[in-house]
């Protein structure tokens, strides 16, 4: 249980702070994350390690020479946004290029992505590598699929190494690929971890169970099975990893066994009694392995065993120095403070005026009022929300949509007060959201409203048919970004009714707010039927088997928003005065407010 926190929302926000103060000789903060203290005094590149909050000392405390040069830090278990990956690589980034590096996770691929075409268009190199060593998330034949858990400490080494030493963008890269493609973990817990102000852990397993299999954001084992004894469960491991050896491995190994957050030093140490005998019986020699946490999940219980299978390439860049807040190693040929050079500015730009039309402006308003009713929807369903994605996900869902729409909604509102046509009210909206929700679902819904917002513009209040191509560039934005089709059991099983149904409806001349209630019904009946769909995207896939007979978190949230907002999007709510401090939240009309 976690015990000491403010405001549990700012949680992850007062620890990177608290951090950064105690390690302030090392790394700085810097908006979206923190960088080292110095920049180097030759170009170099630049290895941006990211995620969510909760791993440490994944990620901020791999931050120094010989190792990371800044982590992206989202909030807990969730995606930073593409916005905060921006902001770090400027802050980091000296000349050499970027390259950014994070386990595989939807919402990190799509977030990580979406800074990379951001700065690439601002002509700066950038690569991004996915680690994928968790065995227990997919079978050999879709590796690529594979999440990234405690392997990220070796790839993220072996390429702070490769560019401490002076390697190229290039040859990062290729190293981190190749490190990641010879490395395999797998893991397990004994007991959940438990978000900040949570009054239940995220998961759990009945008393002397183990989950197999465990994801670092509490997704449960893939089977649970009675705790076996130190010795069966190093057997277990070695013999889980050993059964995925490399074609041409060599035998020389890195090795990690990681403590999970609450799992003593000296459990990992029994347990390592077991498992380094094994792996020499096998033939390997053992080149410095590591027990101790490098990549924890909260306050959970468990373990994982980790392998690399070490050539003369990386073995040296493994061994290699380091000096980091959580994690030294020898000594760096780079001393903090050394490489002295400019540190980095937080200058944010200052508020953009607004040129809108006066019918886009009031249209604006219906657009803060549906805005509105979807906080009032989301504070009302996020438990129900957090409880149906725990069931195969991480639990999430509702608590990023709340951020999300808390965001969307007040700068959406500050927009308006700026004078704000409708276009720049759901840009606005979208980029807030995609900032603060974390998350798969709050990239999507982010970037689709900013397409939605973009399609409308600020010259016009929508007609019909204006609001369907809104829609239209919602949905696709969205499909283009997740790539899930219909069956996915992802939130486009219900956007495709929703917009199908609209835009046949609206087509056909039928009136706008009947034709969207009756897409909305559709979208509500589609989200239900999800329920016996096996998930192919996003984190409920490796437990798909558990999903079945639960509705898709995010078609439902998705299904439900679309229905509060018609009111006020489809016209016939009526628009809201935005004037001087007045807000949607108390100017809406009556009796939407739940
Ligand atoms: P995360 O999965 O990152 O924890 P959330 O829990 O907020 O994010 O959202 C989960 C929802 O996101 C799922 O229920 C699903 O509807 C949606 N989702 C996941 N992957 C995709 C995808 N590739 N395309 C569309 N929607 C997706
Ligand atoms: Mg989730």
């Amino acid at each position: 249980m976690t015990k000491i926190f403010n405001d549990p929302s700012e949680f992850a926000e007062e620890a990177l702070a608290g951090f950064c103060d105690i390690h302030a000789g090392l790394v700085r903060q810097v908006p979206g994350g923190a960088v080292r203290r110095h920049r180097p005094a030759q170009p170099k590149v630049a290895v941006l390690a990211g995620g969510g909050s909760g791993h440490y000392p994944a990620f901020a405390g791999l931050i120094g020479p010989g190792l990371a040069d800044g982590a992206v830090v989202g909030n807990i278990f969730t995606s930073p946004s593409a916005q905060q990956a921006y902001a770090v690589a400027k802050a980091a980034e000296s000349g050499a290029g970027v390259v950014f590096t994070y386990g595989n996770y939807a919402g990190d691929v799509m977030n990580f992505g979406m800074a990379s075409e951001r700065l690439a268009a601002e002509g700066i190199r950038v690569e991004n590598v996915l680690v994928t060593d968790d065995v227990a998330s997919a079978p050999p034949s879709e590796a690529d699929k594979r999440r990234g858990i405690a392997g990220d400490f070796t790839v993220f080494k072996i390429m702070g190494a490769a560019a401490e030493a002076g390697a190229g963008l290039a040859e990062v890269v290729r190293l981190g690929r190749k490190a990641n493609s010879l490395t395999r973990t797998i893991g397990s817990a004994f007991h959940g971890c438990t978000f900040p102000g949570a009054d239940a852990p995220l998961f759990s397993l009945q008393d002397k169970q183990m989950g197999l299999g465990l994801g670092i954001h509490g997704e449960p084992g893939l089977f649970d099975t009675e705790l076996p004894s130190a010795k069966d469960l190093g057997q277990e491991f070695v013999s889980r990893l050993l059964a995925e050896t490399p074609p041409g491995a060599g035998d020389r190994l890195a090795v990690i066994l990681n403590g999970l957050g609450s799992t003593k030093h000296e459990e990992l140490f029994v347990l390592w009694l077991t498992v380094a005998p094994l792996l020499r019986d096998a033939g390997y020699t053992l080149v410095m392995p590591e027990v101790g946490e490098l990549v924890t999940s909260l306050d959970m219980s468990g373990v994982s065993l980790t392998v690399t299978w070490l050539d003369e390439e990386l073995e040296p860049l493994w061994t290699a120095a380091a000096e980091t807040p959580a994690y030294r190693r020898g000594n760096p040929a780079v001393q903090p403070g050394e490489a002295s050079g400019d540190e980095t500015s937080d200058g944010a730009a200052a508020p953009a005026a607004f040129e809108a039309a006066e019918d886009s402006r009031a249209y604006a308003g219906n657009c803060l009022a549906a805005l509105d009713a979807a906080r009032d929807c989301l504070h009302t369903a996020e438990a129900r929300l957090g409880d149906m994605d725990a069931i195969a996900g991480d639990g999430d869902h509702g608590r990023g949509m709340v951020r999300g729409i808390d965001a969307a909604a007040s700068t959406a509102a500050a927009a308006a007060v700026r004078g704000a046509g409708a276009g720049s009210v759901l840009t606005a909206a979208g980029d807030a959201w995609a900032d603060k929700a974390g998350g798969t679902s709050g990239v999507l819904w982010g970037a689709g409203l900013r397409a939605f917002g973009e399609s409308l513009g600020d010259q016009r209040s929508p007609d019909s048919s204006d609001l369907a191509a809104g829609v239209r560039a919602f949905t696709d934005r969205i499909t283009g970004l997740g790539k899930a089709e219909p069956g996915d059991k992802t939130m486009v099983d219900a956007l495709v009714p929703f917009t199908e149904t609209l835009l046949r409806l609206t087509a056909n001349g039928t009136e706008l707010r009947q034709a969207w209630d009756a897409a909305a019904a559709e979208a509500t009946a589609a989200a239900a039927a999800t329920a016996s769909l096996r998930p192919l995207k996003g984190r409920a896939r490796p437990l798909a088997e558990k999903s079945v007979g639960t509705p898709d978190p995010g078609a439902t949230s998705l299904a439900m928003l679309f229905t509060v907002m018609g009111p006020f999007l489809a016209g016939s709510g009526k628009p809201v005065t935005v004037a001087g401090t007045d807000t949607a939240a108390n100017s809406q009309p009556a009796g939407a407010r739940s």
